[in-house]
């Protein structure tokens, strides 16, 4: 197979830059990068608006109503990013993910959950194929989600308090609604189901125990994540950092944990759980205790951008290629180029010194 250039983008600018390398790609198909970590796991961000406004992922002050947004034209089409898809499933890609911005909002969305669920890995396995959502369209759509293919969710949700909740949403949205939209999920079968909430100190961390003690029984697991510094928008300061320990302290002191062992290697959340049997919680430490080491992640940015890290600044143009004439062959060349010269380790090396300026946002590659 020949080698294949593949453009380096700018974050949302235009700047090609050679490749310097071959590509190989392994006669079993899977790709190892520089130290060692397989490719395994895609996410695919389908839109980059969102009905929310985070606090802590698309502040207000930059994403108001003056934000650009991509046009149509720029996002990869359900036919794109399914032949994408297919040349990552043949490298070993076992789970995809699609997110957003929120990927609800992108519309059919059934229609690609269907394509998708079609993929079949080298041995013949359906794909892991889950999605994250913010919960709010969960009641209209829980039902037609799971009959086009889709097996899981995950839903976001950082406070039970309402008031707290719309602070965090920065939309006025009621947390009633997405805790009827977890309901609506659970019937129709997308479980189990996985709660992310993100802490903020002083914002939101005096749910922790609420949000435990609600979910504790209800078969789905809720997961704590540390607020982390991706993009360069939503002001990040390491103080504002509840870190992990803190969560877990502050919920055995209360309902005794113990920990699990992981499902699978790379899993990033750690898990723990109740020891009078109350279910299962994780924790997401990212910032406290980087886990690069087993980070098997790529990321496809809806415009069709390729990203290995979530803090990078730059991306491989998977869209030229596929718009541009490319093969499947070409572009599963380009792909394992990419994969094996990738090197990230940023949380590893978290430093005060890192600049966040063009780094790309969380609702641009979804997480
Ligand atoms: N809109 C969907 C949602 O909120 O679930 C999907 C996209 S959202 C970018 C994916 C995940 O990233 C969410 O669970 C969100 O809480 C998390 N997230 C966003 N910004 C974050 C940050 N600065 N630190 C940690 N997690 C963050
Ligand atoms: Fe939207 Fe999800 Fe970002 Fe919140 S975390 S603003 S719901 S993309
Ligand atoms: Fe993976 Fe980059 Fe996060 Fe490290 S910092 S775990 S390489 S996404």
């Amino acid at each position: 197979m020949t080698a294949k250039t593949i453009p380096l983008i700018d974050y949302r600018a235009r700047t090609a830059i050679p490749a310097v390398a071959d590509a190989r790609v392994e006669p079993s198909g899977r790709l190892l990068d520089t130290r060692g970590r397989r490719l395994h796991d895609l996410r695919i961000s389908v839109t980059d608006r969102c009905n929310f406004r985070c606090v802590y992922c698309m502040p207000k002050e930059v994403f108001g109503k003056d934000y650009v947004y991509l046009p149509h034209d720029a996002l990869l089409s359900f036919e794109e990013i399914v032949r994408v898809a297919r040349v990552f499933v043949a490298h070993g890609v076992e789970k995809i993910r699609l997110t957003g911005g929120e990927p609800l909002l992108r519309k059919n969305i059934e229609s690609l959950i269907a394509q998708l669920a079609e993929l079949r890995t080298p041995s013949g396995q359906p794909l892991d194929l889950t999605l994250t959502t913010n919960g709010t369209l969960l009641p209209r759509k829980a039902r037609a989600l799971a009959d086009a293919g889709l097996r899981r969710v995950t839903v976001s949700l950082d406070a039970l308090d309402d008031d707290v909740f719309r602070r965090m949403n920065d939309v006025d949205f009621p947390v009633a609604d997405v805790l009827r939209g977890i309901d609506a999920a659970a019937e129709a079968g997308l479980r189990p189901i996985k709660i992310n909430m993100v802490v903020k100190k002083g914002v939101n961390d005096d749910q922790i125990e609420a949000m435990a003690e609600y979910f504790r029984h209800s078969g789905h697991t809720l997961r704590f994540i540390e607020y982390m510094d991706v993009g360069a928008s939503n002001g990040w300061k390491m103080d504002e950092v509840l870190p992990s320990a803190e969560v877990l302290r502050r919920i055995d002191a209360r309902w005794p944990l113990e920990t699990l062992q992981p499902h699978y290697s790379g899993e990033v959340a750690q898990r723990w759980r109740y020891r009078d049997g109350a279910g299962e919680i994780g924790v997401i430490s990212s910032v406290t205790q980087a886990f690069c080491s087993t980070c098997t992640r790529a990321r496809l940015s809806t415009e069709g951008q390729l990203y290995l890290c979530l803090f990078a600044t730059q991306g491989y143009d998977l869209r030229a290629l596929l718009r541009g004439g490319a093969s499947d062959e070409d572009i599963a060349a380009a792909i394992a180029h990419v994969w094996q010269g990738r090197t990230d380790n940023y949380s590893e090396r978290r430093s005060a010194d890192t600049p966040r300026a063009g780094r790309i946002e969380m609702s641009y590659i979804g997480g």
